[in-house]
């Protein structure tokens, strides 16, 4: 890519101005544009940089001369702005792509439809916890680049999602983790599950064989992506079912099992987790296996992963009132993770879900729904499709006018011992400003019970 010329940014988020700052440091002449407005904080930041911007619109003409193009994720390949820009050949590529020319930090580099934010914030504080120099980007909120130019630490770990991934090119991670890969986002990929996957296999692109690549070899997508998508770098699989050689598995006796060839094997009883669920057995793993390529001593491990508290709205126990526990799972924006809500736990469960509804293919949900979920409290704009999927697998499928009428409602319904779950495997924006916002107003009402 040009290392010096004009430096256009579109998006001025905290990727975009991250980027920005990265690039006046190494001299290009920056331009920040955004559609939207951009955030008070950011508009002074750049102010104090001597960073030019615009927000509110794109001017073509201060674009178009660009040498080279930071996009933020957000913006969709078939804009038109980007169409056109394609058409000019200009280069068009992620923050990460852009920050990662700069550092020779080792990269440990998480992504998957489920689970990235988690598996990343453990790793990290697992890594921190061992005493490497590691810093913390990507998806989950700080930008990359801001730290390549500011903070240069000898390692990251960076959250990727598959939106990043799609303009990524010469990237090359140490270690790739690819968690899971079920349908999201279809609408951005043509409504393709090849092309999501291929996105996501983005991640092992330019591995040499002195890396590594962890994944799940219990996924059925990754499985079979495998041979389309080679890497050089050695194979780390995790399973829940059966034995490896190398690899993370489960035993006999529920213990957590870490063989990695040249390493000291690592075992720890499930039970010992913080983190609890089966997916989380997962997460676990494949934060173990990053750990122990890293050679970490087994004892930091232990500690990391016997008390490691997960960021808020991912199932976030927020109180037990007259013996029901509310549980905040507003992070479950898909299909697949509130499978994995259902199956931890062992109690009857009053389910609020719903909201945008992405394409929803409800079916891998019906067993658990009939076998645990004695009602379902709907929220959200797209209420319709819950109906019709669970209509013969729960006694009772009612619909609410806010957050708090539904919590009402699922207090009423759910009984001593009883889970009241929010895990709405749709999008927040109809009724909430996003997830977080949708999780707040359900934990709000909660408090006033
Ligand atoms: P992401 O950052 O990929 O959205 P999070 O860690 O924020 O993932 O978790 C999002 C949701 O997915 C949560 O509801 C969580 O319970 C569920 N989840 C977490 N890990 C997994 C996994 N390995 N497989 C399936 N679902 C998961």
């Amino acid at each position: 890519y040009p290392q010096s010329g004009r430096l256009v940014i579109l998006g001025a988020g905290e990727s975009g101005v991250g980027a920005a700052i990265l690039g006046k440091e190494k001299g290009f002449d920056v331009f920040v544009s955004d559609m939207g407005s951009i955030a008070d904080t950011y508009k002074s930041t750049l102010e104090k940089e001597g960073i030019a911007y615009e927000e509110g619109q794109h001017t073509k003409d201060q674009i178009i001369n660009a040498d080279l193009v930071v996009k933020s994720p957000g913006i969709p390949e078939k804009a038109p702005l980007i169409k056109e820009l394609r058409g000019l050949g200009l280069p068009i590529i992620s923050e990460i792509e852009f920050a990662a020319q700069y550092t020779d930090a080792k990269l440990f580099c998480i992504t998957g439809s489920n689970g990235k934010t988690t598996t990343t914030l453990l790793t990290y504080n697992m890594l921190k916890n061992g005493g490497l120099n590691v810093g913390l980007a990507g998806n989950i909120g700080n930008s990359f680049a801001l730290q390549v130019a500011r903070e240069k630490h000898d390692a990251y770990v960076l959250e990727i999602s598959s939106f990043m991934l799609d303009d990524m090119y010469h990237f090359r991670a140490d270690v790739a983790v690819i968690l899971n890969i079920t349908p999201d986002h279809l609408d951005r990929y043509e409504y393709k599950m090849e092309n999501y996957v291929a996105s996501k296999f983005r991640m092992v692109q330019n591995q040499k064989d002195t890396d590594y690549f962890i994944y799940c070899k219990d996924d059925p997508e990754t499985v079979a992506a495998l041979d389309k998508h080679p890497t050089a770098a050695m194979h780390l699989p995790f399973t829940l079912e059966g034995k490896l050689d190398t690899g993370a598995y489960l035993d006999d006796e529920k213990n957590l099992n870490i063989l990695i060839p040249n390493r000291e094997a690592f075992i720890m009883n499930i039970e010992e987790l913080s983190l609890q669920g089966k997916h989380n057995v997962y997460n676990n793993m494949a934060s173990g296996l990053v750990a122990k390529v890293q050679e970490l001593r087994n004892q930091k491990m232990k500690e990391s992963m016997g008390s490691f508290v997960n960021v808020e709205h991912r199932l976030e126990h927020v109180a037990c009132i007259g013996g029901v526990n509310y549980i905040n799972d507003s992070k479950a924006t898909n299909v697949n993770s509130v499978w994995y809500a259902l199956e931890s736990f062992s109690t009857d469960i009053v389910l609020i879900m719903g909201g945008v509804d992405k394409g929803n293919d409800y079916e891998m949900l019906k067993d658990l729904v009939r076998s645990k979920v004695k009602a379902i409290i709907c929220i959200g704009k797209d209420t319709g499709r819950i109906h019709e999927a669970f209509e013969d697998d729960t006694d009772v499928i009612v619909n609410s006018a806010s957050m708090s009428d539904a919590v009402q409602i699922a207090s009423h319904l759910a009984k001593k011992g009883d889970t009241v779950l929010l895990s709405p495997a749709c999008a927040s924006f109809d009724w909430f400003k996003n997830y977080e916002d949708r999780g707040d107003k359900f934990k709000e009402a909660v408090m006033t019970l």
